[in-house]
C-alpha cells in the first residue's frame, strides 16, 4: 500500500475533468492506496476524494486555514489537517506521499507539480513524479520543454524524471512503483 499525492484544479471544470478526478480516486481506493490532498472539496480536488471513499479509501486532507472557507474544506475526510501556512501544507503533503500524480489544473497544480519534479530531478527526493494527461492538457508546456532542452536550458534528464501517461492504470503504477 502506497500514498499518493494528487494534484488538480480547484475551479470549475467541466465533467470530462471531474470524471478524470473520480475515477482515479476511485482506481486508486480499489487498489487499496492512500490519497493524499490539498484537502478541499470543491472541483476535481473534491471529485477526487469524494470517488476515493465511496471505493472504500482512505483520503488525507492538508489545507491551510485562510483556505478552509475558499476552498470548502473537505470535512468528510479520513484525516484533516489543518496548516497555518501554505508552505507547511505543502511540506506535509510531500512527506506523507509516496508518489505524487498530477491531473489537469491551473496555476496552483502547475506550481506543486514543478516543485515536485524539479525536487525530483534534483536529487531531493526520490519519489515517483507522474503527469496524467488523457486530454493533451499539457501538450503545449511539454512541447515547450522539450523545445527548451534542444537548447540546454532544460536537461533530457530533467525531462525524463517525468513521467507521462495518458491511463489512468499506468499512473497508478508508476506512482506507486517506488
Ligand atoms: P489551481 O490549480 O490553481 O486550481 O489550484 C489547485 C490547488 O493548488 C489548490 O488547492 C490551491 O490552494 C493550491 N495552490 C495554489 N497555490 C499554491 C502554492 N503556491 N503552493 C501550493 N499549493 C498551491
Amino acid at each position: 500500500m502506497s500514498a499518493v499525492c494528487v494534484y488538480c484544479a480547484s475551479g470549475p471544470v467541466d465533467q470530462r475533468y471531474l470524471d478524470l478526478a473520480s475515477e482515479v480516486g476511485r482506481a486508486l481506493a480499489e487498489a487499496g492506496h492512500v490519497v493524499v490532498s490539498g484537502g478541499g472539496n470543491i472541483s476535481m480536488m473534491g471529485a477526487l476524494v469524494t470517488a476515493a471513499r465511496e471505493s472504500g479509501g482512505h483520503t488525507i486532507g492538508i489545507i491551510p486555514r485562510a483556505l478552509v472557507q475558499h476552498e470548502v474544506a473537505d470535512l468528510g475526510s479520513s484525516e484533516l489537517v489543518i496548516t497555518e501556512t501554505m508552505r507547511e501544507r505543502k511540506r506535509l503533503m510531500d512527506e506523507r506521499a509516496d508518489g505524487f500524480i498530477t491531473l489537469p489544473g491551473g496555476i496552483g497544480t502547475l506550481e506543486e507539480l514543478f516543485e515536485t519534479w524539479t525536487g525530483g530531478y534534483l536529487g531531493m527526493h526520490d519519489k515517483p513524479v507522474v503527469l496524467l494527461d488523457p486530454f493533451d492538457f499539457y501538450a503545449p508546456l511539454l512541447d515547450w520543454l522539450r523545445e527548451l532542452s534542444t537548447t540546454g536550458f532544460v536537461a533530457q534528464r530533467s525531462l525524463d524524471r517525468l513521467q507521462v501517461t495518458d491511463t489512468v492504470s499506468e499512473a497508478v503504477r508508476y506512482a506507486t512503483s517506488r
